[in-house]
């Protein structure tokens, strides 16, 4: 489960994130292009938008769900 003591700083604000446990593999920013990205330098992915409608919303459950380690949380 993810950890919001551990979020990664480049998050914005909001309850969405990702945590320092994030293995790059980068199927949230496949299953939710529009809310998560790799950082510059590919060390962790991260919420660069929170979801702003029910298909984002979507699309972030979905990434939660199937990130392979745990470490998208939403706490909201
Ligand atoms: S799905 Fe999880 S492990 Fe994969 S890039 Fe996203 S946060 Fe990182």
């Amino acid at each position: 489960m993810a950890d919001k003591a551990n979020k990664v700083p480049l998050n914005v604000e909001g309850p969405y994130y990702v945590d320092d446990q994030c293995i790059t593999c980068r199927l949230c920013t496949t299953d939710a292009p529009a809310n998560f990205k790799m950082a510059d330098d590919e060390s962790t992915a991260y919420v660069y938008k929170q979801p702003e409608n029910d298909a984002e919303k979507e699309a972030c459950e979905e990434a939660l769900d199937t990130c392979p380690v745990d470490a998208i949380g939403n706490d909201g």
